[in-house]
């Protein structure tokens, strides 16, 4: 034994043998987490959730489509936020269901509403992070009670086939597993992997231990040769895109995958275009193959056209279609061409505004003050954030320096939102004097009460100081509505909906969220936006009338209204805006482009809008200039003034607009 592998050797064996648990681990899994914001949805990106599972060991990869050979490549689909899925096939939930019984299995988190016999979330709970096992099933075999990370959760209706795993404090389900055919659930609200709900972190400590157990439990059956015998019993062909626009002079790509049950040499044909062959995928039979297809597109070409794939094996045949629409659209006249920027050290004026002038961009959007804060030496805001103070000012800084470099500079607040941006002693005092919004159950949401003239005079103010003192082209507002469909429900709001609306409301504030009251609520929440926007527009325009006066907005028209209280069509109409940008954030181009002619049939004629584009925000970071370059055209197509990115990040933003640079052209 002076073997030095030999002993290693023994000593793994010795471990595995004092810890049954560690070889047990059901580490040949194959799982596959459906990538939200790869699909264009809207909900937590799924980035950080892979990243921990990997780190346990975990098989794990992203996948954006439900159709069955997608499916088929996994032992465990992950869908961890499921609010808004983005771009999935009609059929998507039948097809899940025929993965489970054919013996795939399914963890459903957070937001989730398939129910698949075992259960499905109803209703979000806040502040609530005690959870009680229900003892007795595998699934939750050596987990204790436990305080979930998020302090939010969403409770379970439960189905016939599912068994309760967790109780919160009021005894609800949080969790269920079950089975479904030969295969297998666990649907549980927590936002496992989720600390605050939106984005998705490497889960630790009491969420790692449930989701080990939770994947355990869900380990097939089946085996894999078991389950894809019964799942695919036909030839399929699957292709990523059903339609692809591109921007003339960019190749464009996309993947397909066909099967063939039992067949051999699989091959795809696809006139007018490259057709690779992706490295086999072991693990699958030979006789599931996937292709790349690369089609060139000409700088001139401006058409529509079908593309038609054949997949072949043996005399077996499959055929598919793909439009594909190439855009060589023209640049309006001085088209805006700008980006969203925040303050920091890492991005000073001096360094930005030269390097936004040599990527061929004109305009910034700087995020100057929000809620107390002013990242500038503000004269009205309590806490003052400046990099450069007490010395300093930077949006003095700023506006020098984008001057020297030609670039319009739009310094922005974030109107309404109070928490984050402000000091914890000031958010204590606003909080003290009854400042800040009240929501469902009386607990406080950190937002200015939208009814107390205090708030106005303090939003209008800082507004007002930049718009004065500064040599700026325009002032933009930001978070100018309210957090979400919750609040406010304080004294003064009840107070003026009374007043305005003649009833007296007697379950406040139950009776405004259900008819007959619920119109006139939305109604009303819309109002008190849009009273902010109209007084301090109004003040605006007579203290300094050369200023372009604009507002980052939400993408959703006219779903705002009630999601937020955002009436920003009406901003428009009535003169407060100069121009307009809804945060038109998305790595899926269709829905952009829906979105954008949206927009446009809902403004009158001729408004000016400038589509913001998602370049790195939270729904997904663009890695390819190509796909810049397609919204900006689609931006154009729809008859918008410009785009501007969101957010410019050092070296990242020019790594997609460098490339673009003699694209741009003037
Ligand atoms: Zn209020």
């Amino acid at each position: 034994m002076k073997n030095p592998y030999k002993i290693a050797l023994v000593v793994l064996i010795s471990i595995c043998w004092l810890s049954p648990e560690l070889w047990a681990e059901p580490r040949n899994m194959r799982i596959g987490v459906f990538g939200v914001h790869q699909a264009g949805g809207d909900g937590a990106d799924c980035q950080g959730l892979v990243k921990g599972l990997r780190e346990s060991g975990y098989q794990v990869d992203i996948f954006t489509n439900m159709k069955p050979l997608s499916l088929a490549r996994f032992d465990l689909v992950y869908l961890s936020d499921m609010q808004r899925p983005g771009r999935v096939h009609e059929n998507w939930r039948k097809d899940l269901q025929r993965y489970v019984k054919s013996g795939g299995s399914v963890l459903q988190t957070w937001h989730h509403h398939l129910s698949l016999g075992v259960g499905s979330g109803v209703k979000r709970i806040f502040d609530s992070r005690r959870m009680a096992v229900v003892p007795g099933h595998p699934a939750i075999d050596g987990i204790a009670d436990f305080n979930a990370t998020f302090k939010d959760h969403i409770i379970e209706k439960v189905g016939p086939s599912g068994t309760p795993l967790l109780k919160n404090d009021a005894g609800d389900i949080v969790a269920a597993a079950g089975k479904l055919g030969r295969g297998k659930v666990i649907s549980t609200g927590l936002a496992l992997a989720m600390p605050n709900g939106r984005s998705s972190q490497p889960p630790k400590g009491n969420d790692l231990k449930l989701l080990q157990a939770f994947l355990k439990w869900l380990e097939p059956e089946v085996t894999q040769k078991q389950r894809l015998s019964a799942f695919l019993q036909k030839p399929e062909l699957e292709i990523s895109v059903d339609s692809l626009s591109t921007v003339a002079g960019f190749p464009t790509t996309f993947t397909v995958t066909a099967a063939f049950p039992g067949g051999k040499s699989v091959t795809v044909e696809c006139p007018d275009a490259e057709v690779n062959a992706s490295p086999a995928d072991t693990k699958m039979p030979e006789w599931v193959r996937s292709f790349v297809i690369s089609v060139p597109t000409a700088r001139t070409a401006k058409v529509e056209k079908t593309l038609t794939i054949l997949a072949r094996s043996g005399d077996q045949r499959k055929e598919g279609k793909v439009l594909l629409n190439i855009i060589n659209q023209t640049p309006p006249e001085k088209e805006m061409r700008g980006v969203w920027l925040h303050v920091g050290n890492d991005r000073h004026p001096t360094k930005v505004m030269p390097e936004l002038k040599r990527l061929g961009l004109n305009t910034a959007m700087l995020r100057i003050a929000g809620g107390t804060a002013a990242f500038f030496a503000s004269k009205v805001q309590p806490d003052i954030q400046d990099p450069l103070a007490p010395d300093g000012d930077w949006l003095e800084v700023a506006s020098r320096e984008a001057r020297a470099n030609g670039i319009s500079l739009h310094p922005y607040v974030n109107n309404c939102v109070v928490e984050g941006r402000t000091s914890e002693k000031t958010l204590a005092k606003l909080r003290d004097a009854g400042r800040l919004q009240v929501g469902r159950n009386g607990r406080i949401i950190n937002w200015f009460c939208p009814s107390q003239e205090v708030n106005l005079t303090a939003m209008e103010a800082i507004m007002l100081e930049i718009a004065t003192r500064y040599d700026v082209d325009g002032v933009q507002y930001d978070f100018i509505r309210y957090n979400n469909s919750d609040g406010c429900y304080d004294d003064y709001c009840r107070a003026l909906f009374e007043k305005e609306t003649g009833h007296k409301v007697a379950n406040w504030p139950e009776d405004l969220n259900k008819p007959p009251l619920v119109d006139e609520w939305t109604e009303f929440r819309c109002r008190r936006i849009s009273a902010i926007v109209e007084r301090i527009s109004t003040k605006i325009r007579q203290q300094a009338p050369k200023i372009k006066i604009s507002a980052a907005v939400f993408r959703d028209w006219p779903d705002c209204r009630k999601a937020v209280g955002q009436d920003w069509v009406r901003w428009c109409k009535e003169g407060w805006l100069d121009f307009v940008c809804p945060m038109n954030y998305t790595l899926n181009d269709e829905l952009f482009a829906k979105r954008t002619e949206i927009h446009r049939d809902a403004l009158p004629a001729g408004f000016p809008v400038a589509q913001g584009i998602g370049i790195a925000s939270g729904r997904g970071t663009m890695t390819a200039p190509a796909q810049v370059a397609l919204q900006i055209s689609l931006a154009r197509k729809f008859g918008a003034i410009g785009f501007v990115g969101f957010a410019y990040k050092p070296k990242h933003t020019a790594t997609l607009f460098q490339p673009l640079e003699e694209w741009l052209g003037e």
